[in-house]
């Protein structure tokens, strides 16, 4: 078991990795407890909860919304939840962005815990405190940077996701490795994810690295000000790619990746040796490399998504293997390279 500690201003946070469900009112101190969680996850691990209140929410991204929210908060109300009250959201991305959003409103504010039940959100969604809703088709578009208490990463729990919703997570453990830690996108080069979904150990191993990058950046650049920009890396391109084609986030993200390698290696600061070791580490871990998307209509998406800055658009570029460079690109430059260096 490992216990990563996120430094931020205001409050402790810390990232738990391999503790145990059964566990989780270690964490509670004695407080009135609220759970909330989606149908897949209470339908296996239920049982296990501890004695509280459980709202279950739909599985899925559509239960990103504000209606979901005020039904909870209604619920909350009824049962007479008040600021000294607690929440915990057991469950993937999705349950963690809403019980964050919702602990972050009701009542201006109560605390709040997570079990991280997906690959993707034990590595990314749970760590750093963003949350929030979706509205009229935009993601994330209402929320807030609220810091949950405490974050339990029980890799047991991984035994039952679904395989896509492991590789998935894994485009955001290869992007943490490209950040910063070459040693881990080299021991990443010796697995694949039918290997790593059966050894418990490796798991909580590279779960463990994973968070720890994450928290780090977090730590420094709570408010996403500076370093934690470095974060969007195979995002900028990945986003506008899952906005025109129904892809998964983390294929998406993995096209993103991608995307970046190779205008970095048109830039000069990534051999071509080391973007084809990048472009085989995810097609190892069935994540897509080549874009199918009408690369026009993507960058499209990708101008009328991001804010101009006097033409150009903030790219994150690897700088070598488990380094990153923020830099400003051309959009005309960038439209070049998408529609045909891509
Ligand atoms: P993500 O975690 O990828 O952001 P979700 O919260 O939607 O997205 O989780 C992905 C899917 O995996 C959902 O259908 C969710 O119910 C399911 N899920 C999450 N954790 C587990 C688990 N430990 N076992 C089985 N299914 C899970
Ligand atoms: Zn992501």
């Amino acid at each position: 078991m490992e216990k990563i500690q996120v430094k931020l201003k205001n409050r402790q946070s810390a990232v738990i990795v391999g503790e145990c469900l059964n566990n989780l009112d270690k964490y509670l101190n004695g407080r009135k407890n609220f759970i909330i969680t989606d149908k897949n996850v209470n339908e296996i691990y239920g049982e296990r909860f501890p004695d509280s209140p459980v709202y279950i929410v739909e599985p899925g991204e559509k239960s990103k919304d504000l209606g979901v929210v005020a039904d909870i908060c209604r619920w909350l109300l009824d049962l007479g939840a008040d600021r000294h009250a607690f929440i915990t959201g057991i469950g993937g991305g999705v349950v963690c962005d809403l019980t964050g959003f919702v602990a972050a409103v009701y009542l201006r504010g109560v605390n709040f815990g997570f079990v991280a039940t997906s690959l993707l959100a034990q590595v990314d969604a749970a760590i750093g405190g963003k949350n929030g809703v979706n509205l009229d088709g935009y993601k994330n578009i209402i929320g807030t940077f609220t810091q949950p208490e405490f974050v339990i990463c029980d890799v047991d729990m991984l035994i039952s996701l679904p395989e896509k919703e492991y590789v998935n997570g894994m485009a955001e453990v290869i992007k943490h490795a490209l950040i910063n830690d070459y040693g881990q996108f080299a021991h990443l080069e010796e697995f694949s994810i039918p290997i790593l979904a059966k050894e418990r150990n490796e798991m909580e191993f590279i779960v463990g690295h994973s968070a720890r990058i994450k928290a780090g950046i977090v730590g420094n650049d709570e408010l996403e000000q500076g370093e934690r920009r470095k974060l969007n890396l195979g995002h900028t391109w990945g986003h506008a790619v899952e906005k025109v084609t129904s892809l998964p986030h983390g294929e998406s993200v993995s096209l993103g990746l991608a995307f970046s390698a190779r205008l970095s290696v048109k830039k000069g600061i990534l051999k071509e040796e080391e973007k084809e070791r990048i472009l085989k580490l995810l097609a190892d871990f069935d994540l897509p490399v080549i874009n199918e998307a009408d690369p026009s209509t993507v960058f499209d998406a990708l101008v009328k998504d991001k804010k101009r800055e006097g033409g150009s658009i903030h790219f994150v570029l690897m700088n070598g293997i488990g380094n990153v460079v923020i830099e400003p690109i051309d959009i005309e430059e960038l439209k070049n390279f998408a529609l045909n260096g891509n």
